[in-house]
């Protein structure tokens, strides 16, 4: 089994632009490296074979964290993740979000934007090139099967992004430049809910900063559920976020799962279930149940999909808790 890389060229534009226009130029066959820890493994097991690595390594100005004359916390898309997860800036659901993402070692290499434009995982495809082989191609393989939900004509690897289920609850968006312009959508806007082509962004465009508005009064957290707690990737995320208004009664409420499908799914019907009304053990029980009839997670990961439905009631539950008890 060879675990060295495939052949490919490599280009390190200096600005923005150049950058784009290369993308723009080499087309469908070229991919943006930053970290390179999803990358660079994928490329390992041939589950991406791209003929041009263009590096954001010399661009600067993806890097940092800013803020807005508005309050807008603007965190570019090179930023590290162990800077996120240090920032005294960032709503803290982030950085703890950021934090939680694999190991320190990971996190001094691996980006914000390749956080968040994370190629989906599955058991199978995640496999080495030889075991997919003998099992012939799924559909994110190009094949017409996928091994996990075989009647399904769509692709269910998971967007296992720890960042992207926080990021929705901070109702944040993202800035994306191609050398056909540029333009913001909100994180939640980036996935196409199938895991196959998973991303709605077009192939040349560079995700260049994620925005967090202000909110003043707001509470947001992140929970998340892994096999070892120094390591691993989300095998279910919960972010939650809401503020108190002055009566006393909750608004803005959000709820948003991650790991447990190709996109992060919002609870929306558990967040009208708490909006206008107050936190209460048993209310918060009720948004629990409520939130996780949403959650259908497949067996295409670790641990069962049995428990990690069961999980998602119990994160909201302890989301909420901690959001009621937070001032
Ligand atoms: C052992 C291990 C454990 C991990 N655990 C977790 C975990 O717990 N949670 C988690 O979320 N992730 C986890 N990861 C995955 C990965 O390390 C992180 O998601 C990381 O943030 C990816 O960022 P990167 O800069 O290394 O991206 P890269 O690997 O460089 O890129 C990832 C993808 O994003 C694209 N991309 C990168 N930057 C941009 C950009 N600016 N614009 C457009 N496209 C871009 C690339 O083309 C590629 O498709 C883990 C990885 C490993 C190896």
């Amino acid at each position: 089994m060879t675990m060295s890389l495939p052949a490919f060229d490599y280009r390190e534009p200096e600005t923005l632009d150049e950058a784009a226009r290369m993308l723009d130029e080499i087309g469908p066959t070229a991919v943006v490296l930053a970290g390179g820890t999803d990358l660079v493994p994928s490329m390992k097991r041939r589950q991406i074979t791209p003929g041009t690595v263009v590096s954001l390594a010399a661009l600067d100005i993806l890097r940092g964290i800013r803020i807005g004359d508005d309050g807008t916390v603007a965190v570019g898309a090179g930023t590290l993740l162990s800077e996120l997860e240090r920032s005294s800036v960032v709503p803290s659901a982030l950085a703890v979000a950021a934090g939680a993402v694999a190991s320190p070692q990971i996190r001094n290499v691996a980006t914000v934007g390749g956080n968040l434009c994370l190629d989906t995982r599955c058991n199978y495809i995640d496999m080495p090139e030889l075991w997919r082989e003998a099992s012939g191609p799924c559909l994110k393989e190009g094949g017409d099967v996928c091994w996990v939900a075989p009647r399904s004509d769509r692709c269910w690897a998971i967007c296992s992004s720890d960042l992207a289920p926080a990021a929705i609850a901070l109702d944040a968006s993202v800035h994306l430049v191609s050398s056909r312009g540029e333009r913001s959508i909100p994180v939640a806007d980036l996935w196409t809910g199938d895991g196959s082509d998973h991303l709605t962004k077009d192939p040349g465009e560079i995700l260049t900063e994620l925005r967090i508005p202000p909110a003043p009064g707001r509470r947001a957290t992140y929970h998340k559920l892994r096999r070892r707690q120094s390591i691993d990737f989300p095998l279910l995320g919960v972010a939650a976020s809401l503020t108190i208004r002055e009566s006393g009664a909750i608004g803005d409420v959000r709820i948003v799962f991650g790991a447990v499908a190709p996109a992060p799914l919002r609870a929306t019907d558990a967040e009208l279930l708490v909006e206008g009304g107050t936190l209460s053990p048993d209310s918060i029980d009720e948004a629990a149940r409520v939130a996780a009839r949403i959650v259908r997670p497949l067996d295409n990961t670790d641990l069962g999909s049995r428990y990690r439905k069961w999980m998602a009631s119990v994160l909201v539950s302890r989301a909420l808790h901690e959001l009621a008890e937070s001032s």
